[in-house]
Formats: structure tokens, C-alpha cells, sequence
């Protein structure tokens, strides 16, 4: 006979979040602009943290199945700021701003040399934007295994499928990205020229 358990399981899967037990997390894994998809794909690789109780972390009444906007007035900065150890600018570069709205791509959009080395950046959601600037490959949006797109919403299933098309779960690169890869994994000259674009676009108009 099944016993219903004492606490709703989401809120224990909370728990493990909570720094008093400890997760893995390094923001040396982080590039300037790193989105906050990829901020929780490395944290549930790392941990082995499903997908649900990532989306949980944005705000205690959002459904995680249905999601929330990738918007920081969408999200509880201040929830989300208490639970992951990242400084307040991280997590803020990482989201979108409300006046983006409609100027944003609603589905996942990607360069597939970035995603193989596990980085994914705020700018690849916008409109504005067309090519990776490190590796100058035009940023993708269906999945080259099923072809379907993904929303680019905060829900357990795209939060719970890291470097994986939600939909058919195949590899978005040729390989899975190290759960621990350190950005140093890609080549300097990438790097900076990631670095750059996003002080380019914090500097300009925009408001990331
Ligand atoms: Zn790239
Ligand atoms: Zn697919």
C-alpha cells in the first residue's frame, strides 16, 4: 500500500538547494553573459538536480511544469539570489529585461560549438542577434535531430534536459559538454571575443 508521504517531495527537493546542505558550484564555469539556462543546466549536471526543483529556485508560487518568463521581473530575484551562491550581477545579466519582451526569440537559440562546451549566452536570445560572436556560426533554433523548436521559458522540461533538445532529448552538439568544464576549456581568443560582445551590448542601447 502506498503512504503518502509527510512533505510535498518538491519542497524536499528544495532542501537539497539550500547552501546548509551544499551543492557544486563554481562561477569560475561562467562566462560574462552566461544565461541563466545555462547557469542551471551546469547546476544540475553537476548535482544531479532534476529540472523541477531548478524552476522552483525562480519563485515559490510558479508552477514548474507551466514555467515562468526568463524575465527578471518575472522571477524572484530576491529567492533566486538567496539560494544560488553567484553574485547579484551574474544572476542579473543572466536574465532578460522586461522591455525585451517581444524582442526576444520565445524559443531556445543556440551556437552549437558554444553548447559543446557548455556555454550559452543572454544574448543569443535576442533578436538583434544572428551569429555566435566567437564562432561565427549563425545561431540555431530547431534541433538537428527532430527538427522541432523549444520554448524558451524557465519550466522542468527544458531546465531538466541540459545540452538536449526537450523534445526528443538528442545532443544539441556532437557531445555532451564535461559536467565540470571550466571555461577555460574554450580557446582564449573565443572567449574574449564573447566577453567583448556582451560589454558591447551592456554599453549600447540595449538594456540586457
Ligand atoms: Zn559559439
Ligand atoms: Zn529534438
Amino acid at each position: 500500500m502506498l503512504i503518502a508521504p509527510r512533505f510535498p517531495i518538491l519542497s524536499l527537493d528544495e532542501r537539497r538547494l539550500t547552501p546548509a546542505l551544499g551543492y557544486i558550484f563554481d562561477v569560475r564555469w561562467l562566462l560574462p553573459g552566461e544565461s541563466i539556462v545555462s547557469i542551471l543546466w551546469r547546476l544540475a549536471r553537476a548535482n544531479r538536480l532534476p529540472g523541477h526543483a531548478l524552476v522552483r529556485l525562480m519563485g515559490a508560487d510558479i508552477d514548474p511544469y507551466e514555467g515562468v518568463e526568463p524575465l527578471r521581473d518575472a522571477v524572484d530575484m530576491r529567492r533566486l539570489k538567496g539560494m544560488l551562491p553567484l553574485p547579484g550581477k551574474v544572476l542579473h545579466a543572466s536574465l532578460l529585461d522586461a522591455g525585451q519582451r517581444g524582442r526576444y526569440h520565445p524559443v531556445f537559440r543556440h551556437c552549437r560549438q558554444c553548447t559543446s562546451l557548455g556555454h550559452h549566452s543572454v544574448t543569443y536570445q535576442m533578436s538583434s542577434e544572428g551569429r555566435c560572436p566567437a564562432h561565427g556560426h549563425r545561431l540555431e533554433t530547431r534541433c538537428q535531430h527532430c527538427g522541432r523548436e523549444t520554448p524558451y521559458l524557465l519550466n522542468a522540461s527544458l531546465v531538466g534536459s541540459p545540452y538536449r533538445c526537450a523534445q526528443c532529448g538528442g545532443l544539441y552538439s556532437s557531445r555532451s559538454p564535461s559536467a565540470f568544464a571550466q571555461t577555460s576549456a574554450m580557446r582564449k581568443e573565443h572567449r574574449i571575443a564573447i566577453t567583448r560582445h556582451f560589454h558591447n551590448r551592456m554599453a549600447g542601447r540595449f538594456n540586457l
